[in-house]
């Protein structure tokens, strides 16, 4: 996916014939404006998790060319944020018309390193360009208050500024679409940032940032480090970054959150989920179905808006055998195969996990309706595929319900009634989302009362609000209190300052007050 160009790797889409013969290709930092091979001598195999080929190779980044890139972000701060809102929102006209170029060399990297199906993967990228979209309309999103004449001749107005230079550390299962969560908001707010894009599928992001350069981004405005652990706390502790963006799992996210909140940092930590839908006997069958299967086992599990816990209100025999039915017909394959519908887990660490846990889910009792841990795919014998899996007769003291499977496993709960379904999911740690499934406009609104979950879906599944809107998740699943893009996303990248301003002949002549000044 990289071909050497001088001295800097650039991405270029397309599989060079020659690029078998090179050692996996690195994939470079972007630094001041320019992509650069880092000096590091440790590096991580970004494999692709159909086949087990190396793709390429991040570089664990060195201290110094952290530092770097934060100096750079540093240095482009001042005369980015004067440069005019209109000019910064053109920048994201440009680049959302330039995704729109790309976007099947981007989907096509996102399979490539990621495993999910093309069609997935076009997904991915759309989501994310919908929050590019937005960002041009920044003038009107970060336009400040006005009151005049709160005292005689007193005017008071409140702007909102850019905090300096921010960051963003990703997960895997979005390679495009959460880069996009961050940057393009906060860099159309003012600011300038240092992404970390998952060591995992870092490929995305570099496309991303070529993109944005080439739409008229300065240089210094966006740059990207490689690593993981050490590069993440390097970020927390640096005294020059303002704010962090964080989405991945509840261990790296409240580390994340506690350490660089103790630093005076803000922080949003978008993390784990257990979403949950309950289905009423009442609900639409065929649609209720469509709807589980989805989000039950779309993108092989792998979302944190996956659909992993049922809780079927009454008897739920009938569903279930209908769910195993169609759940059979879904055909895993590599995600570059046409007819996929579920591709691979991330790594063979990821299978291994996901068959513990549904083998722990059995010992503990549940039943296994669909197994699908033994699949083989033809032609892609060392792909990480699990086949859609469903565990019935799941109660919460399990470890399968305890844990995120984050894997094509749809576990199965009954309630004897609508208040216990309900208790079920509140008594759950996590409140990314929740849904419910029902004919019953009284039932749907009971639920959208009384349910602690952050995004709620009334016979849809649990869908990522659009950008005009912000992603709410809540409980376990958030940290912060400005979640990400919407009107919530534009005040997290920004500060507010009030100002209060006299324009009149001043008084003269009648002496001070030491009041505390009134209207
Ligand atoms: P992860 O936490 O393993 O990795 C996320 C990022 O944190 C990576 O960049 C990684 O390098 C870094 N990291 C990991 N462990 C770290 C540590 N100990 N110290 C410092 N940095 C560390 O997450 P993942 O496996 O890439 O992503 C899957 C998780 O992300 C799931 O839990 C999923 O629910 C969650 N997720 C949440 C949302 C949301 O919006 N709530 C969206 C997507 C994914």
């Amino acid at each position: 996916i990289f071909a050497l160009r001088s001295s800097c790797y650039f991405s270029t889409g397309v599989v060079e014939p020659s690029s078998s013969l090179r050692s996996p290709p690195r994939v470079p930092n972007l630094i001041g404006g320019k992509f650069v091979d880092s000096q590091s001598s440790s590096t991580i195999d970004v494999i692709n998790p159909a086949t087990q080929e190396v793709v390429s190779q991040i570089p664990l980044t060195t201290n110094e060319e952290f530092k770097a890139a934060v100096s750079a972000a540093k240095q482009a701060f001042p005369g980015w944020r004067n440069t005019p809102i209109t000019t910064r929102q053109r920048v994201m006209l440009k680049l959302q018309e330039l995704i729109r170029r790309d976007m099947d060399k981007l989907a096509m990297n996102i399979t490539t390193e990621q495993g999910k199906t093309l069609k997935d993967a076009h997904g991915d990228v759309f989501r994310g360009l919908e929050v590019v979209e937005h960002a041009c309309g920044m003038a009107t999103l970060q336009m400040g208050e006005y009151v005049p004449n709160v005292a005689n001749g007193i005017d008071t107005f409140s702007i909102r500024e850019p905090l300096g230079v921010c960051a963003g550390i990703c997960p895997f299962n979005f390679p495009a679409m959460i880069p996009l969560w961050m940057f393009p908001v906060s860099v159309t707010c003012g600011n300038t940032f240092v992404l970390k894009p998952s060591e995992k599928d870092p490929g995305a992001s570099i496309i991303l940032a070529e993109l944005a350069m080439e739409a008229g981004l300065p240089n210094g405005v966006l740059n990207i480090v490689h690593g993981t652990n050490d590069i993440v706390n390097a970020i927390c502790d640096d005294d020059d970054i303002r704010a962090i963006s964080f989405v991945g799992s509840n261990m790296a996210g409240m580390h994340i959150y506690s350490r660089a909140s103790a630093k005076g940092k803000r922080v949003q930590s978008n993390m784990g989920a257990k979403n949950h839908a309950i289905v009423l006997p009442d609900a639409n069958i065929d649609a209720t179905l469509n709807a589980l299967i989805a989000a039950g086992f779309g993108a092989a599990g792998q979302r944190c808006m996956a659909l992993s816990t049922v809780v079927f209100v009454g008897d739920s025999q009938a569903w279930e055998n209908k769910l195993v039915e169609r759940a059979k017909s879904l055909k895993v394959n590599a995600g570059t195969e046409p007819n996929a519908d579920l591709g691979p887990l991330i790594s063979k660490q990821a299978k291994e996990r996901v068959c513990k846990l549904i083998q722990s889910g059995v010992e503990s009792g549940a039943r296994l309706l669909l197994d699908g841990r033994n699949i083989v795919v033809p032609g892609y014998e060392d792909g990480n595929f699990i086949g859609p899996t469903i565990l019935s007769g799941v109660t919460a003291d399990m470890e399968c319900y305890k844990e995120e499977i984050f894997g094509p496993v749809l576990l199965c709960m009954e309630a004897d009634s609508f208040e216990e379904a309900i208790n079920i999911v509140n008594r759950n740690k996590y409140g990314n989302g929740a849904a419910i499934f029902t004919t019953s406009g009284g039932a749907a609104r009971k639920f959208q009362t009384e349910i602690e979950a952050g995004q709620v879906g009334i016979n849809v599944p649990i869908p990522v609000p659009l950008p005009f809107f912000s992603f709410t998740g809540s409980k376990a699943s958030f940290a912060g209190d400005l979640n990400f893009y919407g009107k919530a996303g534009v005040n997290f990248y920004t500060q507010i300052k009030t100002v209060t301003q006299q324009w009149k002949d001043l008084p003269g002549g009648s002496g001070v007050s030491l009041a505390m000044p009134t209207s």
